[in-house]
């Protein structure tokens, strides 16, 4: 199982796809992406190899340059099309390893409240979560923050929103999660890239800040933010790993 997630400059969907087949040697039973632009999320999963969802990609494959991609290890729910990740509530699209321990309290009150979720999934309890929060918090930072105080469990998460292009979250409790920095942070020209591990970055840059447990980030094309679990700002190194050919 992993994750990747790209801010970038150009269309990302071949390059998530590039990033995941990284990570292939993790195992995984089912693949997706999301990709955001100016018109919205486009989600596109498949279960099995990585392939299908290439091959589905060569017909459909989504514009827009910033998304995140993911392989699923199936921990809550079966290896199927609607438990895939990517999974998209409401404004909220998300990728999650590890496990949601409290998933259960959380959909119960999810379903008081009037929410279907559509598949079995700790995952998408997150993401409903997350989507409920943002109606009540005063911005995304806080919704992002209140999120991570109520889940119990491992994660790492990517998060992209709808109606915020040029924005990704990302979190890591349990589970490894990397940044990598593509040249031109400093003049704001950057692309930005998550991944599970350096491995799956190595095609994109070598520059790469690993996230300690209960990190998370806000990451736009100009700036990475990273705070810790109380929400402080923190620097996490950035180290430069083994080139790639
Ligand atoms: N627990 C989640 C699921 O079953 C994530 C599994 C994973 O780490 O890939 O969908």
């Amino acid at each position: 199982c992993g994750i990747v997630g790209i801010i970038g400059r150009d269309d990302v969907a071949e390059r998530l796809v590039d990033g995941l087949q990284r990570l292939e040697y993790r195992g995984y039973d089912s693949a997706g992406i999301a990709v955001a632009n100016g018109a919205g999320i486009a989600v596109r999963r498949a279960v099995g190899k990585l392939d299908n969802l290439k091959s589905d990609l060569k017909t459909d494959a989504p514009t827009g340059r910033v998304g995140i991609g993911h392989t699923r290890w199936a921990t809550h729910g079966g290896a199927t099309q609607s438990n895939a990740h990517p999974h998209k509530v409401g404004c909220v699209t998300l990728v999650h390893n590890g496990i949601i321990e409290n998933h259960w309290a959380l959909r119960v009150e999810l379903e008081a409240l009037g929410v279907r979720l559509s598949s079995e999934t700790d995952s998408e309890v997150a993401a409903a979560w997350l989507d409920q929060l943002l109606g009540r918090a005063e911005n995304l930072d806080e919704a992002f923050q209140q999120l991570l105080d109520t889940l119990v469990g491992s994660y790492a998460l990517a998060v992209v929103f709808e109606g915020y292009p040029d924005l990704m979250f990302v979190a890591r409790q349990g589970s490894p999660l990397a940044i990598g920095y593509g040249p031109g942070v400093e003049g704001g020209a950057a692309e930005i890239f998550v991944g599970s591990d350096a491995l799956a970055l190595a095609p994109f840059t070598d520059q790469v800040s690993y996230l300690e447990d209960g990190d998370w980030a806000a990451i736009r094309p100009d700036r990475v933010e990273i705070f810790d679990r109380q929400g402080a700002p923190v620097t996490r190194a950035v180290l430069t790993i083994a080139a790639e050919d």
